[in-house]
This record gives structure tokens, sequence and C-alpha cells, in this order.
């Protein structure tokens, strides 16, 4: 066993997790219906004669949710299958009114891949042992009906992928960075809205533990994980559960627990003797599913550029560190952004830095995607030129970026409006020598006591010194030339 496994034994054990995440996929219509799936419908109008499985009605399938399927595979590298078949998962649910859910079982139509991501500066792999189409249920409403339950159908028929991993993942950490790669994943090349409020990316994770070397351990699959700090505690509660269980001398009892986010504990819903047998078998209202190879060279050639690939090549291009280009890989957008600003300034780490730190605490205060961003890659580039080039501050810049940032630059170039901004606020860095020595001398002769204090060695007497200067070049000089300056006189 190596050092790092060592290191991410809990009490002695080895945690073992898979996932299996339900994505909801972004057509207009349903899976095997023309009906819409748009979110927040009045209940039950949004479910036709096939939704409702009135006798009679035959299933067509959505060609958009098969092409979503074949960019997911492509995406993580899987085979995405010739001939792929549609079974009937038998069970009875009272928003289910056929009596089964259409799914695949045995040949599904994503076979294998894996999902790479960085935790730390460690890459990790995860295998996918398959995905598959099926249609999702209706919902049960419990609230506001005088202590009856209401059927809300809309949801029936709305097209899923069911992504499967094997038991790969080691660590609750593990568990959420892949999570968040597989959600970047699928939002990045647009299958998924990634909502996980609404329920459009929901993750169950099967978990068990087991000596180091030991056989697999019986599993428990914590269901509809909806955000991933619920993920998180979920998986640490359920491990420590485990451990403690088998502590005490019990056996894991295969079962499917709830998480509750009020307790932060996980708690059975059904043990392994309940069970359904779903029956499974062909659908045979559904031909095989056939998917051309003309068809996945087509789906093949419009891929985006994917987001590990990207981050990749910013670390190759633009000698970014692995946790900037990882950020900075958050939506094509944003990969868009930093490209734009790094190529027209030639300074990529200063746009990174700016990108991550100023821009997106803005960003994030006005609830703003990147591509809503009030102020322009260009702008940004010219911005992060002048602070490249000494003409302003780092402070300076974030004055300037406020006045860009409500809209204060006049028509123009974008160095043209950086620039007059610049000269129209007075920010220009104090680049002049004999100005700043005079400030200095004027300085020094009024801290007495400070020089002094510096010159019996007291180090924080000096920055006491340069606080002065920068105040009376009213932020204007340039700190590094303060230094030297300081120290030259100070001898
Ligand atoms: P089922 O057919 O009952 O759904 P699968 O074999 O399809 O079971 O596994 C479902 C998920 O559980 C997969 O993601 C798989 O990797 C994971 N899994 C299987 N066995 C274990 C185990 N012992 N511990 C943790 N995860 C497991
Ligand atoms: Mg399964």
């Amino acid at each position: 066993m190596s050092k790092k496994q060592a290191s991410l034994l809990v009490q002695g054990y080895e945690v073992v997790i898979g996932f299996e995440t339900h994505a909801q996929l972004s057509t207009h219509s349903k899976i095997f219906s023309r009906a819409s799936v748009a979110f927040g419908a009045e209940p039950n109008t949004q479910a036709c004669a096939v939704d409702l499985a009135l006798p009679g009605t035959l299933p067509v399938m959505n060609k958009g949710a098969v092409e979503r399927a074949i960019q997911f595979g492509l995406a993580v590298g899987s085979h995405v299958a010739e001939r792929s078949i549609f079974a009937r998962k038998n069970y009875f649910y009272p928003d289910l009114p056929k009596g089964y859910q259409i799914s695949q079982f045995e040949i599904p139509v994503v076979q294998g891949g894996e999902v790479s991501f960085f935790l730390g500066d460690e890459k990790k792999s995860v295998r996918l042992v398959r995905a598959h189409l099926e249609e999702d249920a209706g919902k049960s409403l419990h609230e506001d009906f005088h202590g009856l339950s209401g059927i809300d159908l809309n949801r029936a028929g709305t097209p899923l992928l069911e992504i499967v991993t094997e038991p790969d993942i080691r660590s609750s950490a593990e568990a959420v960075a892949y999570a968040k790669e597989l959600h970047k994943i699928v939002t990045w090349i647009g299958i998924c809205d990634g909502n996980m409020q609404e329920g459009s990316f929901r993750c169950d994770a099967n978990v068990s533990v087991r000596k180091p070397g030991a056989p697999l351990g019986t599993r428990r699959e914590i269901k509809n994980l909806n955000s991933f700090k619920f993920m998180q505690q979920a998986i640490d509660f359920e491990v420590r559960w485990q451990i403690d269980r088998i502590e005490d001398g019990y056996e894991i009892e295969q079962a499917t627990v709830l998480f509750d986010p009020d307790t932060g504990e996980t708690r059975a819903m059904r043990t392994k003797e309940d069970a359904a047998d779903y029956r499974y078998f062909p659908d045979p209202d559904l031909p095989p599913l056939m998917i051309e190879r003309d068809w996945v060279e087509r789906v093949r050639a419009e891929m985006p550029e994917l987001p590990r690939v990207q981050a990749e090549r910013f670390v190759a291009d633009y000698g970014l560190p692995e946790y900037d280009a990882t950020t900075l890989t958050q939506s094509p957008a944003m990969g868009a952004y930093f490209e734009q600003a790094a190529k027209l300034s030639g300074q990529a780490k200063l746009v990174s830095n700016w990108i991550m730190g100023e821009i997106s605490r803005r960003l994030n205060a006005g609830e703003l995607d990147i591509a809503a961003s009030p102020v322009s890659a260009a702008q940004l580039a010219a911005l992060v030129a002048r602070i490249a080039d000494n003409t302003i501050s780092n402070n300076a810049g974030k004055q300037l970026m406020d006045a860009l940032w409500a809209g204060e630059a006049i028509a123009g170039e974008p160095q043209a409006q950086v620039d007059a901004l610049i000269e129209s606020k007075g920010l220009k860095q104090m680049n002049d020598s004999g100005a700043l020595e005079a400030i200095v001398d004027e300085v020094l002769a009024a801290n007495e006591k400070n020089v002094a204090e510096y010159r019996a060695g007291k180090e924080k007497a000096f920055n006491a010194l340069v606080g002065q200067v920068m105040k009376a070049s009213k932020g204007k000089a340039n700190p590094g030339q303060v230094n030297e300056v300081l120290k030259a006189r100070l001898g």
C-alpha cells in the first residue's frame, strides 16, 4: 500500500465509493413524446397521452436525447454502442402510471470511459462502467392537499442519462471532486443545465468500507444528493457509521439510505429484503437503438475543446499553475475570456490573478456569469498592460476596475478607454525619481523617531516609513521604487 493510500484510511479502514448520477438532458421535449420538459409549469399541464400511459400510445425515441448521449460518450472516451436496447424496469409507484420505467439494462448506449480530475496536485481517474438513457418518473406532492397526496406527471418522460462509475473513489473529498468534474463536463458540452436544486443533476453515492486488501465490503446507497456540501457531509457520516457498526461486531446490511441535512445523518429507507425484483425485459414497443458511425463522427467533429484539455493547454501555453488553469476552466465562457485577455496583454499570470480575484468577486456579488461581465476581456487586458508597464499600481488598478465596472469608460478602443480613465482619475503612478526623492526626504525629516528605530534594527519602523511615503504621494508612488529610494537614503 502506497503512502498516499495509507493516508486515506479512516480508523484503519479503506473507503470505497461508486457513483450513479442522473443528468437530465437539455432537450426541449420528452424522451419518448413531444410534451415540453420546461421546469416549473402548473402540475399536469405538460404530460401528454404517452406520458400518462394511455392505452394505444407508443413511445417514439427523441433523437436529441440520443445525440446528447453520444456527446457525453465522446467527452469521456467511452465506446458509443452501434446497437443498444431499451428495457422495461417493472415496479409499481403512484408517479409511474405505466407500471414500468423505460431504461436500458443489458446493452447501454455508452460503455466504459473515464473522468479525470485533480485533487490538490494529484491527478485521479475514475472509470465509468456505463451511461444509459432512461425516462424520469412523475412526482408525488405531499403538501397543500388537506392530508392527501397529489401526483404531478409533468416530469414523467423527462430524458435522463444515468452515469455509473466503477467503485474507484476512495474518500468523500474524491467523491465531491468527481461529482464536480462530471458536472463541469455535462454543463460544458451543454447536454445538461446542471441545476442541482431543480434536480437536473442528482447523485447517488454507494459507500462501503473494508480493511486494506480485503474483498469489497457491503455497500449502502445514499440517494439523491443534491448539493456538493451535503454530499461530503453525508458520505463522512455514513463512513463513520459503518465503521462504528463493524467495530461493534455487526455486519453491514445492504440498504438504501437518505441523508437528512437537518440532523446531518443518513437513515435507512429500505433494506435488500425489500428490494424490488424489476423483471427487466426488452421493450417490445421500441426497436434497438442503432447509431450509425457517420453520426458519431459528425458529433465528434463538432465537439468543443473539453475543460481538462483546455486546462492542460493553459498550463503548457501560458505557464499557468495547475490551480489557476483548473479555476479558469469552469465554463467555456471563462476559458475564452482568460485566453483573449492573456493573448492581448501578454500577461497571462496577471490576467489570471485579476480574473480569480477582482473579477470573480464582483461577478459573485452581482450573481453574474462572466459572459455578462460589464468589463470585457479586452478592457481587462488594457488594464493589466498598464500595471505591467508600471503606469499604475495594483491598487490604482482596483480603482480603475471600479470605474470600468460602473461603465465610466468613454467610447473607443479599450486601451484608449483605460488610458483616458487613468488620466481623468489621476491614477498614474509616480515614476519621476526626483519627485519621489523629494517626498522621501520630507518624510524622513518628519519621522526621526522611526528612522532612529530602524537604525537600531527595528524592521517594522521601515514599513512605517514606506507607508508614510505612499501616503504623502497619495498612493501614486511605486512601492518597489519607494523601497529602493528609502534603503538608499537610510544607507
Ligand atoms: P446495482 O445493479 O445494484 O445498481 P451495480 O453493480 O450497478 O449495482 O453498482 C451500482 C454502483 O455501486 C456502481 O457505481 C458501483 O461502482 C457501486 N458499487 C458496487 N459495489 C460496491 C461496493 N462494495 N462499495 C461501494 N460501491 C460499490
Ligand atoms: Mg445500478
